[in-house]
């Protein structure tokens, strides 16, 4: 049995308030207090009574595990969600200050709810995204605990055994939400940049006034290394952007929000095997959470741009010359989208304003001249920003077939190879949608509806 004071367990668990403090409505208070009593009796009630297996258990308390435990509550299947700190902990501690979610209000939603904003393509700072998730959890009565590390998941007879700290459980299905993109990844010239030069990754970039003096280095040219060049420029850091071939969005193109348009026309639900077959998939494309961001706006701006990084030796780092053809890339990506929406709205007579010219779009990149192919970093830069992808962390999972030589899931839409485990979260999992909060809802559906199947068959 576990010590309750040492593990926070509860929809608000891990946060600084508690129901009793006056921060809190009375009537949000008053209805998660008894949803929270009531759950916490149907918990541990049916857990003391039938000490045995439980039906699922859930890791993670991000949008995805919330997001199964939300499907999990509705169809009455009792289950456990263990997170290891906090309710969206990605959230809290692996965004930079100025960060605002890109996918715009009314898609940042949890699976039934809607946005009530008034601000349907606005960018929500991710203080409110943490809070959504928390309330969602609150409201819904999750029976989440908090603090509570999942160390091991192993097969046991027909289901799991799933260690933690102070406990080992067993459970007939497990749903595994730990997050596929926490987990910073830097490429192994990294090792190389020399020691008086600090490294960062966009999961630990704060903020410009919290790094060292000098110039700084932004590796990639993706949304997290597009946003956080702006982020630097604006405060009047010198920076230079490390770009390579990454597609464009657009911001707002014919009166909406782009994403809006990409659910509409189906390019979000793109399946992987389509996307696939063009090649490997690619990153997803640069794009501001609230305007358009372009290499060529950041050139603009003073930021230096870049080729591609190819290696670091005795100090130097050293690009290719393919500036103009990252720049053209993403220009040609980018029209290509706009051209598919156009052709969308043609096809369904659906009349939507003109398109706008995008300043960020117009404006002429200004490239160094001669082209920047060497920077010696001891010399001229003070800090490196790595924003060369993320990956996550399965290593607790111990059970054959689930993962492969790289640690990374072998699933598709979640599933996995054997009966009763499932992960959440996956990008490009199902299709473009995966991996983004655009994929919470069908992929718990999915998830809870393997579940029951599994437990039916008991
Ligand atoms: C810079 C950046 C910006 C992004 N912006 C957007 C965006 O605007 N919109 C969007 O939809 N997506 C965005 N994404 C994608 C985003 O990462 C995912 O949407 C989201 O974080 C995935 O949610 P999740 O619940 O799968 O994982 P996470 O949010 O990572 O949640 C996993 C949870 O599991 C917990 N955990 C991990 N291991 C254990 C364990 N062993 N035991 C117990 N608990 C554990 C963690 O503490 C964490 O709370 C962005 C990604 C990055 C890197």
């Amino acid at each position: 049995m576990f010590d309750r004071s040492a593990n926070p367990v509860g929809p608000h668990c891990g946060t600084e308030r508690s129901f009793d403090q006056p921060a809190f409505g009375a009537a949000f208070r008053n209805t998660c207090t008894q949803e929270w009593m009531i759950w916490s009796l149907a918990i541990w009630g049916r857990y003391e009574i039938r000490g045995g297996a439980l039906e699922c258990i859930v890791v993670g308390g991000g949008w995805a595990g919330l997001a199964v435990s939300g499907e999990l509550t509705a169809r009455g299947i009792q289950h456990r969600l263990f997170e290891r700190h906090r309710i969206a902990e990605t959230w809290r501690t692996q965004r930079w200050d100025s960060f605002r979610i890109n996918t715009p209000r009314h898609q940042t939603v949890m699976p039934g709810e809607r946005d009530t904003s008034g601000d349907p393509d606005g960018a929500m700072p991710v203080a409110e995204f943490i809070a959504l998730m928390q309330d969602y959890a609150g409201r819904r009565g999750l029976p989440v605990e908090c603090g509570r590390e999942v160390r091991r998941i192993e097969p046991h007879g027909r289901g799991y055994r799933i260690e933690l700290d102070r406990e080992t459980v067993l459970s007939r299905c497990v749903v595994v939400a730990s997050g596929d993109q926490n987990v910073a990844v830097r490429p192994a010239l990294a090792a190389n940049v020399p020691d008086a030069v600090a490294q960062y990754d966009a999961t630990s970039y704060r903020n410009p006034t919290s790094m060292p003096e000098g110039a700084v280095l932004v590796v990639g040219s993706g949304q997290s290394g597009g946003q956080i060049a702006e982020d630097l420029i604006r405060a009047g850091r010198e920076v230079y952007l490390s770009t390579s071939r990454v597609a464009r969005q657009t911001h707002s193109y014919r009166g909406r929000h782009s994403m809006a348009w990409m659910v509409d026309t189906g390019i979000m639900d793109i399946p992987k095997a389509n996307l696939l077959a063009a090649g490997p998939i690619p990153t997803r494309a640069l794009v501001g959470a609230d305007h358009t961001i372009s290499l060529q706006s950041l050139s603009a701006q003073g930021v230096q741009l870049l080729g591609r990084l190819t290696a670091i030796d005795a100090g130097r780092a050293h690009f290719d010359s393919d500036v103009s053809v990252n720049v053209a890339f993403g220009d040609t990506t980018a029209a290509e989208t706009k051209a598919r929406i156009d052709a969308w709205l043609t096809a369904n007579g659906i009349m939507a304003p003109a398109a706008r010219t995008d300043p960020a779009e117009t404006v002429v990149p200004t490239l160094p001249d001669p082209a920047i192919l060497e920077l010696d970093l001891t010399q001229s830069v003070g800090s490196v920003v790595w924003c060369t992808g993320v990956r996550g962390d399965y290593t607790f999972l111990r059970v054959p077939a689930v993962l492969d030589n790289r640690g990374a899931p072998i699933e598709s839409g979640g599933l996995t190879r054997v009966a009763g485990l499932c992960i959440a979260g996956v990008p490009y999992s199902v299709s473009r949608r995966s991996g983004t909060i655009l994929a919470a809802a069908p992929d718990a559906e999915r998830m809870v509806n393997h579940v029951e199947m599994v437990l039916r068959s008991n």
